[in-house]
């Protein structure tokens, strides 16, 4: 247990980083800083995650309470600005760029617990903990982003990300930096058989998949030999690998262009990592065979166990039992007035991006505000989604939507159908001084 330094809030290191963010905030820049007198009160507030959300909402409430006990519970050390990693696995950042470190972003006055939780009794307004402790609290702020459960796929673990031609961005800066050695071994043949894939549940940045594909075909026509690999793109789904119709028609249409194979209603179950060969199933319960040369294994995901194995988990409906239970609009819990949840953890139709943190942080810290001072809750979330769409290096579509579907572009001058060079300078040099500023509270 640590007790955070009230001077790291003004190291020079995160006023630069600050200065940056604001400069260049790729999304709206308002300042979060408050003008009116802080809100007081006594409560413990417990924060579990430490990731962007966590440190988003610690941030902003710190700034705008006085009195409050907060508590951020978290065991993870360095902070991942997981944005970058489609950059690394495609070749163009060194991973070391999406390392920082978590205590930098903790600011003074919020207490670090370095442990994870691992029950929670809403009953007691207990959390019990992996260091053995239990932390009690009158706020509960559900933070802990998306668990990657690779071991639902038969034969597959994060270790094998790097070998026998199996790539996966997700699991870490190491693993994106291990799948971009892959497509390079696949580049250096001068032929062969490449595999992508999805999972059939909810993921956090849904783009994140598509974005391989592309960066990788971009890199196979560079070699001016694209007719020498057959790309293959294996989705669960019906004509469908993105849930927003005119993207997800963008890119079937460039796909068919690029002579990427769709392959509908498949899931992958398996895979035998030396005879590179994937398994999977199909609608009608038959298993398919297929053998590559490199695979992007994109795993299920879920809430942690901790989350998704409690009471706090929805109970019924498709996300039973592996997503967070909120109010969609307010990020209150439905049935634990004084839970809150917020990031990729919580159980809502779109919602999965740094971009949409962005959006959710005010709004919970405004209601947790009005939650303290016996007010109605009425700050909403619109379901603010958003990802640059990488298309090829260089350039990128601003995808950009809501609840139902909805568009909701950010900036006039950006069609949020058309790909162009600018929304690529965004994704590749803005969007990470922005996100900085976000983990700061700032905006
Ligand atoms: C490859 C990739 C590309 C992406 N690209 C984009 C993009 O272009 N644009 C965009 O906006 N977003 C993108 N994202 C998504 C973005 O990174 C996430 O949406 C964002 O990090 C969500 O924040 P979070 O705090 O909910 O989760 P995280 O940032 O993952 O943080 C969750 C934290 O909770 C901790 N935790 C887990 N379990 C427990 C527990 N039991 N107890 C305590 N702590 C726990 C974790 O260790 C972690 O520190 C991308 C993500 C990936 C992986």
């Amino acid at each position: 247990m640590r007790h955070q330094q009230p001077d790291k809030a003004f190291s020079p290191r995160r006023r630069a980083l600050l200065t940056a963010g604001a400069a260049t905030g790729l999304l709206s820049v308002v300042p979060a800083g408050q003008l009116w007198a802080k809100q007081r009160t006594s409560a413990r507030i417990l924060i579990i995650g430490a990731g962007a959300a966590g440190l988003a909402t610690a941030n902003r409430l710190q700034r705008s309470l006085a009195g409050a006990r907060i508590t951020l519970v978290g065991a993870r050390q360095p902070h991942l600005y997981q944005p970058g990693f489609t950059l690394v696995a495609s070749g163009l950042w060194d991973r070391q760029q999406v390392i920082t470190d978590t205590r930098d972003w903790i600011p003074g006055g919020v207490r670090w617990v370095e442990a994870d939780a691992v029950a929670f009794d809403p009953q007691a307004r207990q959390v019990a903990l992996s260091n053995g402790a239990s932390e009690a609290y009158d706020v509960l702020i559900i933070a802990t982003g998306c668990q990657l459960n690779y071991a639902d796929i038969d034969g597959m673990t994060p270790e094998l990300i790097g070998q026998n031609g199996i790539g996966s961005v997700y699991a870490s800066p190491a693993a994106a930096e291990a799948t971009n050695n892959q497509i390079e071994q696949l580049i250096a043949r001068g032929e062969g058989r490449a595999i992508f894939t999805l999972p059939p549940t909810a993921i956090k940045c849904a783009g994140a998949p598509l974005k391989m594909t592309f960066t990788t075909l971009n890199r196979l026509e560079d070699t001016g030999r694209r007719d020498q690999f057959d790309v293959n793109f294996f989705t669960p789904f019906s004509q469908k690998v993105f849930s927003v119709p005119v993207y997800n028609e963008f890119v079937l249409n460039r796909w068919q262009q690029q002579g990427v194979n769709l392959h509908d209603n498949c899931t992958l179950t398996g895979i035998e990592p030396e005879n590179r060969t994937a398994y999977f199933s199909r609608e009608n319960g038959e298993t398919v065979r297929e053998d590559f040369d490199f695979i992007h294994v994109v795993p299920p995901m879920s809430a942690p166990d901790a989350v998704r194995q409690s009471e706090l988990a929805w109970q019924d409906g498709s996300w039973a039992g592996q997503w967070l239970e909120v109010d969609q609009y307010s990020l209150q819990h439905r049935r634990f007035p004084e839970i809150f949840g917020i990031g990729d953890v919580i159980g809502t139709p779109f919602g999965k991006t740094a971009a949409s943190v962005k959006k959710q942080a005010p709004v919970l810290e405004e209601n947790i505000l009005s939650y303290l001072a016996g007010r109605p809750l009425e700050a909403r979330y619109n379901g603010y989604t958003s990802c640059p769409l990488i298309t090829r290096i260089g350039q990128a579509v601003l995808a950009e939507f809501g609840y139902g579907g909805e568009l909701l572009p950010s900036f006039p001058f950006i069609d949020p159908t058309e790909e162009s060079w600018a929304v690529w300078v965004m994704k590749e040099k803005m969007l990470q001084p922005a996100y900085y500023a976000m983990l700061n509270g700032r905006v």
